[in-house]
């Protein structure tokens, strides 16, 4: 069954060099979103393997987060809290600034998305130097949520992103690495 999915997951995904910047191999997943028995397959295997996890509500990392973060949401019967760039949600925000390779970026998440005391799955397409969902994890544990783990659609091993999150270790969900 998780072999399968790799397999396909692997598959399907389209690798672009060269972009956004040189150096940079880009893992390009819209072909599996041509797929819809791919898409279905992805998200029922996550739904397989956070069973056993306390979760009340799946936050989805901008922008790719959202494509399987909210169906996942849809299928545990939980709510979907948005990880955004900041400056793109309306409501009043808490935020968390990160460093990138060159410089910083800040993600927000709206004050009332969650509860304090709530388990939050994270979910992020695609796992590379970790940076993202641990800034995203930082977030929501400063808003008084607890992380019950995180999902991936791919991991990239070479980047060691699954170090960063060793302490949440059977917590972490990779699909295709
Ligand atoms: P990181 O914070 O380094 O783990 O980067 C993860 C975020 O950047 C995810 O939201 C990914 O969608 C995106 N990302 C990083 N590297 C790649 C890559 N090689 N191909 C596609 N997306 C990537």
């Amino acid at each position: 069954f998780t072999a399968m999915i790799d397999l396909q997951i692997k598959s399907a995904i389209r690798d672009i060099p060269d972009f956004p910047k040189p150096g940079i191999v880009f893992k390009d997943i819209t072909p599996i979103l041509k797929d819809p028995s791919l898409c279905e397959a992805i998200v029922d295997n996550f739904v397989a393997r956070v069973q056993g996890l306390k979760i009340d509500a799946v936050a989805g990392i901008e922008s790719r987060g959202f494509l399987f973060g909210l169906q996942l949401a849809g299928k545990l019967g939980v709510p979907f809290v948005p990880v955004r760039k900041a400056g793109k949600l309306p409501f009043s925000v808490k935020q968390k600034e990160y460093e990138l390779e060159y410089g910083t970026a800040t993600i927000e998440v709206h004050t009332d998305a969650f509860k304090p005391g709530q388990h939050i799955l994270v979910h992020d397409d695609l796992l590379a130097t970790g940076g993202t969902v641990t800034a995203a994890s930082d977030l929501i544990i400063e808003m008084g949520g607890i992380i019950a783990g995180f999902t991936f659609v791919v991991g990239l091993n070479f980047l060691n992103g699954k170090e960063k999150i060793k302490h949440f270790a059977d917590k972490v969900v990779v699909l295709a690495e």
